[in-house]
């Protein structure tokens, strides 16, 4: 009998190499010479961990309300508004009671607030036409309520934010203009073209909650005329930084 000769074991099947896995990347750090398209996420994010739940600080209970209160807030500060309307929203229940009210008599309760001839003709003129035309409702568009006398886009941004939750835009007062400015997201001075620019920058989702965020940076720590620039969380990303 022939022998048999014994079948050579099989080599082990090698699998060809993979290419070697690139290493974890490391994401190139924000700075602030990059363009606001990348520094405004992060911007967002830092400044949202500061100052969870920034909102409005301005008191009400009713849209009139907030549309007389945000009115008055031109030129003037939450806290003397606050002091103002305490007072005022007890004295005046109705839409019916701005709007029939002896103006010298409303100027007089609102005088501490400023400009008050001026915002008094703009409270009544806003309490006359609710009644007249909208059945005395604050109406809940931005078309509609800029046609209320002494509203523009930002008391409209503010009031249909707060209100109604109806965001058509971002509310540019002082602080969010100066900030917008001083952190590079826009070069414009021009509270519309300021939104504008900031509109373009910042995602729909974020326009109501950017304004309450800038105002209380803007208060806190990145105040006029000097800015606190040690202090700030976005001193390594912004622009205008002194440190
Ligand atoms: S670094 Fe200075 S200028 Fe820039 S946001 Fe902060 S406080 Fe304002």
């Amino acid at each position: 009998m022939l022998g048999m000769t014994p079948k050579a074991a099989a080599a082990p099947k090698v699998a060809p190499s993979a290419p070697a896995a690139p290493g974890p990347q490391r994401r190139r750090r924000i700075s602030r010479d990059d363009p606001p398209e990348r520094r405004f996420p992060v911007i967002y994010r830092r400044l949202e961990k500061e100052y969870p739940g920034a909102k409005t600080a301005l008191n009400f209970s009713t849209p009139y309300e907030m549309l007389f209160a945000t009115i008055m807030s031109a030129q003037s500060t939450d806290a003397t508004v606050n002091k103002v309307t305490a007072k005022l929203f007890t004295k005046y229940r109705t839409l019916e009671d701005y709007a029939n009210a002896d103006p010298q008599a409303l100027e007089a309760d609102i005088h501490q607030t400023g400009f008050f001839r001026m915002k008094t003709k703009a409270i009544q003129g806003s309490a006359r036409r609710l009644l007249e035309v909208y059945d005395g409702k604050v109406p809940d568009t931005m078309a509609e309520i800029l046609t209320l006398p002494g509203v523009a886009r930002k008391t409209a941004n503010v009031v249909l934010g707060n209100v109604y939750g109806v965001v058509e835009g971002i509310a540019v007062d002082t602080h969010v203009g100066r900030l917008a400015r001083l952190l590079g997201l826009t070069k414009e001075k021009d509270p519309v073209k300021v939104e504008d620019d900031l509109m373009k920058l910042i995602p729909r989702s974020k326009w109501l909650n950017v304004t309450y965020l800038f105002i209380e940076h803007g208060r806190k720590v990145c105040k006029a005329p000097v800015p606190r620039c040690e202090e700030c969380v976005l001193s390594d990303i912004c622009p205008s930084s002194r440190v």
